[in-house]
């Protein structure tokens, strides 16, 4: 497997090939790990102390780098969005999604088991034809940002990026994920907008 650091990744807006591999290599991981949800017959994780950490840990280490390194922003919600699209491929492919209610629906079955968030679509704007061109997705106790005091700037660029990769899929073309609401901004919730780009 070609593996390129994530700093010299950020750059990259579009899929080229090593985009595509790494999508494939995360799609692979997704798909064992929603099979493992859905079988509920195979331990998760690590032997002693199955898949589960705090989110203080993670946040401990994700709100330094992400408030000290310039760039990280970009970093992680390029991350995202290849994760995003990864996993999104999966989600629709694997339960058949058609619709972006279902999408939603579908994904929060999987993020609360992983204790990631409670995603609620709270809107879906369409032009004259129909057409979507943007959706808004709103999502509670974050796993990346709850309970996080007021910083002036939103922290889950790479939920964001997540939530923009699995609605290109959908909807197969690309979009844009900014995220409005957040504990970092002195939100309750997070909430994403995901317009078309
Ligand atoms: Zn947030």
């Amino acid at each position: 497997m070609l593996i390129i650091p994530i700093w010299k990744r950020a750059d990259v807006h579009k899929c080229d090939n090593t985009d595509e591999i790494l999508i494939d290599n995360i799609a692979n991981r997704f798909e064992e790990i929603v099979s493992l949800i859905q079988s509920h017959d195979k331990p998760l994780g690590r032997p002693s102390l199955g898949q589960y950490v705090s989110i203080h840990s993670l946040q401990a280490k994700l709100i330094p780098a992400l408030l000290l390194t310039p760039g990280m922003e970009v970093a992680l919600y390029h991350a995202g969005l290849c994760w995003g699209r990864a996993a999104g491929k999966v989600m629709i492919e694997k339960f058949d999604i058609k619709t972006v209610e279902d999408f939603v629906n579908r994904t929060k079955l999987v993020t609360q088991i992983l204790g990631l968030q409670i995603p609620e679509l709270r809107a879906v704007q369409k032009d004259k034809d129909g057409e979507i061109k943007s959706i808004t997705v709103r999502l509670y106790e974050c796993s990346d940002c709850y309970g996080l005091p007021k910083v002036n700037m939103p922290l889950c660029y790479f939920e964001t990026g997540k939530w923009a990769g699995g609605m290109e899929i959908l909807l197969q073309k690309q979009m844009e994920g900014i995220e409005k609401k957040c504990s970092g901004l002195g939100d309750e919730f997070c909430e994403i907008e995901i317009k078309e780009k």
